[in-house]
C-alpha cells in the first residue's frame, strides 16, 4: 500500500541521506573529473557530501559537508538572481528561456542564432548574463561575492584566486564565445573583463552546506533564510523553471526524467536542486558524467526524490 500523505515532519531526512550516502559510495569513482581547467583536474575522486534545509529551518548533512569545492557552473544561478533583480522578469532580446540540446561550451547554435545565447544556462548564456550584471552594477566581480557571502551567511568566503587563474590560461573557448557575442553586440563591456569576472564567479569556494543555504530562497518563494526578500515568488517561478529545462546541460531531459526537480549543475561536481516551498538540496561529488553533471550527485538527488516521495512531479 502507498500512504498518500507524507508529512515532512514524520519524513527521518538523516537517515535517508547517511544511506543515500552509502548506496552512491561506489559511484563516487565512476566517471571522471573535469580536467580541461587543470586546477580541477587535481581535485581527488571518492569524495561525497549532501546537505538538505527544509522550508522550516532545519538542515541535515552527510558527508564532507562542509569541504569547499569550486562551483563553477552552479554560480550562474547567482549571476541570474542579480541580473533578473534589476532587468525584472523579461531577460531581453540578449538571452533566450529554451533548452539548448548542446554541450554547454558549444558554438554551433550561436552561430545560427545570430548571437543569441538559447538560455542563461549554458555558457555564452551566462557570458551575457555577467556583461549585464556588470552594466547594471559596476563591480560585479566583488557584488557577487558579497551577495554570495551574505545569501549563505558566511562572511569567510572566497574566490579561489589559483582556479581563475588556470581557467583564465585555457579558457579559449570561453573567450572565442564572448569575442563572438562581442562582434554581434551582444557583450557590452570590454571581453576581457567579462571574462575576468566569470572566471571569478565560476571560482567561488563553498561546500555543499554553503550552497543549501545561498539558494534557500529559491525553495522559500524569494526570500532567504535571514527572511529577506531576494526575488518575487514570481521571478523565483521563472528561476526554478529555467533551471528545470536548461539547469543540468544537455541532460536536462534525462535529468528531470530520472530526478524530477529543478536543479543547476557545475564542472567542479555540485549540483544544486530545489523542491519549490518545501527545501534546497545541495550535492557534491567530483567526478562526472559525459555531459559534465555529477555521477554520484545526480544519482543521491534521484535517490532522495525517491525515498522522500517529493518532486515536482
Ligand atoms: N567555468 C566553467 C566553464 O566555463 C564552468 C562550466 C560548468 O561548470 O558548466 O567552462
Amino acid at each position: 500500500m502507498h500512504p498518500t500523505n507524507r508529512s515532512a515532519m514524520n519524513t527521518d531526512y538523516q537517515q535517508i541521506i547517511n544511506q543515500i550516502a552509502q548506496e552512491v559510495a561506489p559511484l563516487t569513482h565512476q566517471g571522471a573529473v573535469a580536467d580541461y581547467i587543470p586546477a580541477l583536474a587535481a581535485v581527488k575522486p571518492g569524495r561525497f557530501a549532501m546537505a538538505v534545509k527544509l522550508a522550516d529551518g532545519r538542515e541535515f548533512t552527510t558527508g564532507e559537508a562542509l569541504a569547499p569545492f569550486s562551483i563553477q557552473s552552479i554560480s550562474k544561478l547567482l549571476t541570474l538572481t542579480l541580473f533578473i533583480q534589476k532587468q525584472g522578469l523579461e531577460l531581453g532580446d540578449r538571452v533566450g528561456v529554451e533548452p539548448s540540446g548542446n554541450p554547454f561550451n558549444s558554438l554551433v547554435q550561436l552561430e545560427y542564432e545570430g548571437g543569441k545565447p538559447r538560455n542563461p544556462f549554458i555558457n555564452a548564456g551566462a557570458l551575457v548574463v555577467t556583461d549585464g550584471v556588470m552594466s547594471h552594477y559596476g563591480d560585479a566581480k566583488s557584488l557577487i561575492l558579497q551577495t554570495a557571502r551574505k545569501l549563505s551567511s558566511n562572511p569567510a568566503l572566497d574566490y579561489d584566486q589559483a582556479v581563475a587563474a588556470s581557467e583564465k590560461q585555457t579558457g579559449f573557448r570561453n573567450a572565442a564565445l564572448a569575442n563572438f557575442m562581442k562582434s554581434y553586440g551582444n557583450i557590452l563591456n570590454p571581453v576581457e573583463e567579462v571574462l575576468d569576472t566569470y572566471f571569478h564567479q565560476c571560482s567561488l569556494a563553498m561546500s555543499c552546506t554553503d550552497l543549501a543555504r545561498m539558494f534557500f530562497f529559491l525553495a522559500n518563494e524569494g526570500v532567504d533564510q535571514r527572511g529577506e526578500v531576494v526575488t518575487s515568488p514570481r521571478e523565483t517561478k521563472r528561476i526554478n523553471a529555467l533551471m528545470m529545462t536548461c539547469g543540468t546541460y544537455d541532460a536536462v531531459g534525462d535529468f528531470a526524467f530520472r530526478v524530477g526537480i529543478p536543479a543547476k549543475s557545475g564542472v567542479g561536481g555540485g549540483i544544486v536542486a530545489v523542491i519549490p516551498r518545501q527545501m534546497s538540496i545541495a550535492v557534491w561529488s567530483p567526478t562526472l558524467n559525459q555531459q559534465g553533471n555529477s555521477v554520484a550527485g545526480s544519482r543521491a538527488l534521484d535517490l532522495f526524490t525517491t525515498y522522500t516521495r517529493c518532486s515536482v512531479f
